[in-house]
């Protein structure tokens, strides 16, 4: 492999030590590589630091909220100091709840559960399917595709505008787009809404891993995120901010640790009273691990100082944004243009190939590991490729023949872990793709490109 015609990409910090760093894949054309993880909007990789908190903390591990025993106090300890710390790192605040969850789409769909009655839901249709869907229970107005952060703020205020006054409102909108990379507007959003009566939530998905994120700055009600994308992958995800309307809804999920009090009523039934904090909708055996494991990586990333993560990260999209641009037929896709902020996810088509056949070939010849596909976001993709609602490649399978038009798309991302080498290893991979094509015959295999072996 030769990538002695891409430029070194040289950032002034090093990565931050993650799991997997020396991990090695084989390659289809003979030989091992390290394996490059560019798929951090997917899943990050555990960051070193909280993978040694979690093991130095698993000796330890017990029941949390129910038993007498000393390590069960030392968990239910280390579980609430956990809600602390995700508090603090979201900046927020006094009277805010911080609810542990599954995921992201856990955390909407809990709120999705506790809307009140009559409630309408905005979103846009550039959203994440975890955001876009979790309101099909309440009347939802989907907005166009803003083409830039302005144009994003007056459509807003205006469906707000036509709304009906009296019915409570939501907005959700995401921080940082999971195909673009793309920055929205959110405090300007949040603004509208309120001056609308509306509430909104902030699906800080992206925006967690790369950026600052401050429910007080940003004047969010409330912010979902995921322990994976934020180099935690222990199975948790949070919902912080207001607590009105989760105390007033049914708990999420019925069963002990909600309840506070079970009783038998004469006539055979049973009665209950649940509890009216975080515990209302944390109901069975809370995600101790996963819990501790979010709280290591907001203090590792918050001592490692966002203003030198996010730097680093800007030279690194500008490096993988630049070497793109060098590539002929290399088209990136943007809604808000060349200029618009942006965190490490980066998506692009290839003219004259499938991507899947394009991410195969990352994968099998240089062992670079990107996603293909619409991720999860096809209104948003369909738009910014100019395609039509469209039934077949749903899920962008290929044809049958490998190289074929744009369906969908490559993404490359990365963040806090990445090392420079992994960029110029893209950057070195895609220039030869392009220029002298695959070296190895690839087939379809259940919808997806795989080597021909
Ligand atoms: N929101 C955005 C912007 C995402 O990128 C994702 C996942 O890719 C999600 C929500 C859903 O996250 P999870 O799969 O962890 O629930």
């Amino acid at each position: 492999m030769s990538v002695s015609t891409v430029a070194a990409c040289r950032t002034t910090h090093a990565p931050l030590p993650v799991l997997g760093r020396d991990v090695t894949v084989p390659l289809v054309t003979g030989g091992e590589v390290t394996y490059a993880a560019l798929d951090y909007a997917a899943s990050a990789p555990a960051l070193q630091r909280v993978w040694d908190d979690v093991a130095a903390y698993a000796p330890y591990y017990g029941s949390v909220h129910r038993g007498a025993g000393h390590l069960s106090q030392l968990s239910t300890d280390l579980f609430e100091n956990a809600r602390a710390t995700v508090a603090e790192f979201l900046g927020c605040r006094a009277g805010d709840q911080v609810v542990f969850t599954r995921s992201t789409t856990d955390s909407l769909n809990l709120l999705a559960h506790a809307l009140p009655a009559g409630c309408q839901v905005f979103v846009f249709e550039t959203e994440h399917h975890a955001a876009l869907l979790p309101w099909q229970g309440a009347h939802v107005t989907c907005l166009d595709a803003p083409r830039s952060p302005r144009q994003a703020v007056r459509a807003l205020e205006r469906a707000l505008a036509g709304r009906d006054p009296h019915a409570p409102a939501l907005v959700c909108v995401t921080g940082a787009s999971n195909v673009t990379g793309e920055l929205w507007p959110v405090r300007e959003l949040a603004a509208a809404a309120h001056a609308h009566g509306a509430r909104i939530v902030l699906d800080a998905a992206q925006l967690a891993p790369h950026h600052p994120v401050s429910v007080r700055d940003l004047d969010v009600d409330w912010v979902a995120f995921s322990g994976h994308k934020l180099y935690a992958p222990f199975g948790s995800g949070v919902l912080a901010g207001r607590p009105d309307w989760l105390r007033e809804a049914e708990p999420y999920l019925a069963g002990g640790g909600a309840s506070r009090r079970v009783t038998r009523r004469a006539d055979g039934g049973v009665d209950v009273e649940w509890h009216e904090g975080a515990a209302r909708h944390e109901a069975g055996s809370p995600n101790v691990i996963g819990a501790h494991a979010i709280a290591s990586a907001c203090r590792a990333l918050t001592e490692a100082g966002f203003d030198t993560l996010v730097a680093r990260e800007r030279q690194l999209v500008r490096a993988v944004r630049e070497g793109l641009a060098g590539v002929p037929g290399v088209k990136v896709l943007s809604l808000f243009g060349d200029d618009a902020p942006r965190v490490g996810v980066i998506s692009f088509v290839v003219e004259g190939w499938n991507s899947s056949h394009f991410a195969a070939a990352l994968s099998a010849e240089y062992g670079i590991g990107v996603r293909d596909g619409l991720f999860c976001a096809h209104p948003l993709v369909r738009t910014l490729l100019g395609a039509g609602p469209r039934e077949a490649g749903e899920c962008g399978a290929p044809g049958d023949a490998p190289s074929g038009g744009s369906l969908d798309a490559v993404r490359v991302s990365f963040g806090a872990g990445t090392p420079d080498e992994h960029i110029e290893r893209f950057l070195g991979a895609v220039r030869e793709l392009v220029r002298y094509g695959a070296k190895w015959r690839y087939r379809t295999q259940d919808g997806r490109c795989v080597p021909a072996v």
